[in-house]
């Protein structure tokens, strides 16, 4: 009994023990935030290319690439940038685009909630005919409309 106990003890304070060593390695766990849109993405390339592109600079100017291999390098890291400056500014209109189509949706949702003006109020009488009529539903006055 004396053995369970101590035995139990032990897991316990091994537990104990180890758990503030795991849990900053879930915690800490790669995961990509939420609000990361496409556009944001691409600028991350792109600067992760214009970053490989600065290492490489500093690399041949150190003299640890050859010239060859540097210009084809480079040629490849410029024609990345290109790429993705291109599929950015594609992402920027369209996000433009969908701003507009937003613009025009909401305006034309307001437009549709306020009726277009309709008087037919009878200039000789003052009743408000509720419908679309030549003459005044109270009186008989002629409404031009
Ligand atoms: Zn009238």
């Amino acid at each position: 009994m004396f053995l369970v106990i101590g035995l139990l003890i032990a897991l316990g304070l091994a537990a104990f023990v180890a758990m503030p060593l795991l849990s900053p390695e879930s915690a800490a766990s790669p995961s990509l935030p939420v609000d990361v849109t496409p556009l944001a993405d691409l600028k991350r390339r792109r600067l992760v290319v214009y970053e490989n592109l600065k290492d490489l600079e500093f690399e041949y100017q150190a003299g640890k690439i050859a010239s060859q291999d540097y210009q084809s390098l480079r040629q490849n890291y410029l024609g990345e940038a290109a790429t993705l400056m291109a599929a950015s500014q594609e992402a920027e209109q369209q996000k433009e685009t969908d701003a507009l189509l937003e613009r025009e949706i909401t305006a034309r949702r307001a437009m549709r909630r306020i009726p277009p003006p309709q008087d037919y109020t009878c200039p000789h009488c003052g009743f408000e005919n509720p419908v679309p009529v030549k003459f005044c539903g109270e009186c008989g006055t002629r409404i031009i409309h």
